[in-house]
């Protein structure tokens, strides 16, 4: 888990980065990785701990828009 914990960050800056989920247009949901000055990085394998991570971004996008 310490390994891939650097994975969470930005090769470039070592910011942490955000996770969402995006779906593409053939229904394929797949892990988005962006840095929050650089933009898209890559997209992450589907695993942990990029699948929880993801998960919460989405929770995170839900509550912003209640308030
Ligand atoms: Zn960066």
């Amino acid at each position: 888990m310490l390994r891939l914990k650097k994975d969470i960050k930005c090769p470039k800056c070592k910011r942490d980065c955000v996770f969402k989920w995006q779906v593409f247009k053939n229904g394929s949901r797949h892990i988005r990785q962006e840095c929050p000055v650089h933009g898209h990085i890559k997209y992450a394998p589907k695993i942990e701990p990029y699948l929880t991570i993801a998960n919460q971004t989405n929770d995170k996008t839900i509550q912003k828009k209640l308030f």
